[in-house]
């Protein structure tokens, strides 16, 4: 089955100008079980047309040889007939003026290997989660709170940031979680607020000196601290790596296989 086109894209929603979720749903094989914040590769050959938004780079990738990039997926582990992604138009990319081109009914090549330590198993049920994203960032996130993180006893607060309002994927799903469910809260922040057509009332600064000013104590009525809370960073490098310096001042530390900490990076 390897670099075969095994999978038919069987949705596209467009988001945004430059974001799309789209499904994919395997043909004659069986979904293997994953663990909600894993990824998968994606693949196409070259020879898939590219949107007309890409520009001249990548244009003639090598022949032959498959364009494979890693995806987080947004569906739930217990969705069997598809998989949902969320994806970020790169103009410049191999892959992604590729996959923007895609009809539902075009094939797409998944591999079968869903891989990735950013999940919630080994987090204990009563800790808190704060799951900070950028962009698309926010899919691992969909994947943990549509399988089972809702039924955590912890609580549980989602910081979105995105360059528009029309940028923040999600956003209805997230909100209505945080309607329907008394331990969730959902802080959505743009960064370009000028060129909003209407009104934003949300938050307009980048996510670090939101959480400076302790926006999550604010909705919690607790401080997270490295005792009580788990904190996942998703997206831009950047981003990651500025909140994990502020995270480090406030005594959490980096997870990692050989050292358990409280903070857990998923890098774009
Ligand atoms: C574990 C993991 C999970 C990922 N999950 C997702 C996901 O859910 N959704 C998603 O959209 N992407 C995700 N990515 C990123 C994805 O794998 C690709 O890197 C991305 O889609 C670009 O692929 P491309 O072939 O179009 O561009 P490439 O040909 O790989 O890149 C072209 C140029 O664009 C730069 N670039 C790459 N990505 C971006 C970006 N996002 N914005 C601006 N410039 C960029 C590169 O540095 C390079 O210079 C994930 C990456 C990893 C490692």
């Amino acid at each position: 089955m390897k670099n075969e086109l095994n999978c038919k894209v069987s949705q596209v929603v467009q988001v945004s100008p430059m974001m799309k979720v789209i499904r994919v749903t395997p043909i004659g094989w069986e979904l293997p079980d994953f663990i909600p914040g894993q990824f998968v590769a994606l693949f196409l050959p070259p020879s898939v047309e590219r949107c007309t938004e890409a520009t001249e780079q990548h244009k003639n990738s090598p022949e032959g040889k498959m364009i494979k990039r890693a995806y987080s997926i947004a569906s739930s582990s217990k969705m069997k007939e598809h998989v949902e992604f969320y994806i970020t138009l790169v103009h410049s990319g191999a892959l992604t003026p590729r996959i923007f081109n895609l009809q539902i009914g075009d094939s797409i090549g998944m591999g079968n290997r869903f891989v990735g330590m950013f999940t919630l198993d080994n987090i204990p049920e009563d800790k808190n989660i704060v799951l900070v994203a950028t962009g698309t960032g926010v899919a691992p996130y969909m994947s943990m709170l549509r399988t089972d993180a809702m039924r955590r006893k912890g609580n549980i607060a989602v910081i979105h940031g995105a360059a528009n309002s029309w940028d923040l994927g999600y956003s209805s799903e997230l909100t209505l979680l945080e309607t329907i469910s008394p331990n969730l809260i959902y802080i959505p922040t743009i960064t370009n607020p000028e060129k909003e057509p209407g009104n934003w009332n949300g938050e307009k600064r980048f996510i670090e000196p939101i959480w400076q000013d302790n926006i999550v104590e604010k909705g919690w009525g607790f401080k997270p601290t490295a005792e009580n809370t788990h904190v996942f960073l998703c997206g831009n490098p950047r981003m990651t790596s500025s909140m994990t310096a502020i995270l480090e001042q406030e005594g959490f530390t980096e997870h990692s296989h050989r050292k358990p900490g409280q903070i857990h990076v998923e890098k774009f």
